[in-house]
């Protein structure tokens, strides 16, 4: 008897392709797998490059709207990353019933589609969810979460990824689900927001100092600067979720993961410092760093009376050690250098080593 093997090639549908982790994923599916990707965004800008490739099929679409679609893609892949989310700190105050509308409502219906039709999910959960757990190191099993009261709204958003991960834990529990959850811890690196976006507050606090530099604005500090993050490479993010994807012999299946990196810990006051001494390095920039004041503000004359903000955020990075043998590599500086360059002097990111290797 013919025992033919034929070597399936996965089909992975992401949704928010566009975003800063789809577009990091999307590319680096492309260049180190045989897997397609049907990927849905409502623009193109961060996907160029995987624009045309044999193996990457875009639809221009909303997930609120084009429901059908992504039905029939969800019948039609193998794993279902569904990326499209709010996760900016300023929406969560100004804006927090269309974070709740798109982070939970319109991701819950994808997550019954993947009961329904019995397909792996990836799901993106958040560091958020720790809240403002007094834990030194997060564990994803063992960490409580620690929520401030209703008025501070900044919590929705740890709120409704915590209730979607328990929604996810209980169809896997229950009906079978293969998922992983991921918590991403503050990754950062080229294309996270746009660097040009006006807006204060509208970015994450690495493009926000970065704008201010190129803007000539003060630098402001929330509350002095002295909370603290753990800052992961967005390259090194990708890696993890690229093994969680492949998920030999199961091993990421129904398992949570903290994707970040403990050893770079720092300030925020210590990581304002570094954004200015390296920009100093860019000469057409150097004189605007030198002149750059750093201002403490109060964070609710910052982001208004319904912010909270997290004291410290370290991630146990155990489980994926240990599943999936991943270990993040690059360090903030090499990280900062490497988005600069990229901002700064228009390098092609996707063609750079550190994404190819
Ligand atoms: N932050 C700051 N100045 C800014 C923007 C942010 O001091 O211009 C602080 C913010 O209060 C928070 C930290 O930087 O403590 C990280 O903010 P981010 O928006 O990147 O996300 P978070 O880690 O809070 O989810």
């Amino acid at each position: 008897m013919w025992h033919i093997f034929v070597l399936m090639s996965k089909k992975v549908l992401i949704l928010g392709v566009n975003g800063f982790i789809g577009s990091s994923l999307a590319w680096k599916i492309l260049q180190t797998t045989n897997w397609s990707v049907y990927g849905m965004d409502m623009s193109t800008n961060k996907i160029e490059h995987c624009l045309g490739h044999e193996r990457f099929h875009f639809f221009e679409g909303d997930i609120t709207i084009n429901r059908e679609w992504i039905e029939y893609h969800v019948r039609k892949c193998d794993v279902i990353v569904p990326l499209v989310a709010i996760a900016t700190p300023s929406m969560y105050v100004t804006d927090p019933i269309r974070v709740y509308e798109l982070d939970f409502e319109a991701n819950v219906a994808i997550v019954k589609k993947c009961v329904q039709y019995k397909k792996r999910l990836v799901f993106p959960s958040t560091s958020e969810v720790y809240g403002m757990c007094d834990e030194k190191v997060f564990d994803e099993l063992t960490s409580n979460f620690t929520l401030g009261p209703i008025n501070k709204q900044r919590w929705i958003y740890s709120c409704i990824k915590q209730l979607l991960d328990r929604v996810i834990y209980a169809y896997g529990e229950n009906n079978g689900l293969d998922y992983t959850i991921f918590r991403p811890f503050n990754f950062v690196g080229p294309k996270l927001d746009d660097i040009h976006e006006p807006k204060e507050g509208g970015s994450r606090v690495l493009t926000q100092f970065i704008h201010n530099v190129l803007q000539n604005r003060p630098i402001k500090l929330v509350d002095g600067g002295q909370q603290r993050r753990c800052f992961t490479f967005i390259d090194d993010a990708i890696d993890c979720l690229v093994k969680i994807i492949e998920n030999p012999n199961g091993v990421a299946s129904k398992r949570i993961f903290n994707i970040g990196n403990p050893n770079e810990d720092y300030s925020i006051a210590e990581l304002a410092d570094m954004v200015v001494e390296l920009v100093k390095e860019y000469e057409e920039y150097r004189e605007q760093a030198e002149k750059i004041e750093i201002v403490s503000v109060k964070s609710e004359d910052y982001y208004g009376k319904s912010y909270q903000d997290v004291s410290a955020r370290v991630p146990s990075i155990d489980a994926a050690r240990q599943y999936l043998g991943w270990e993040p590599r690059v360090t903030l500086k090499q990280a900062l250098k490497l988005t600069l360059d990229f901002h700064l002097r228009n390098k092609d990111y996707e063609l750079n080593e550190y994404h190819l290797r």
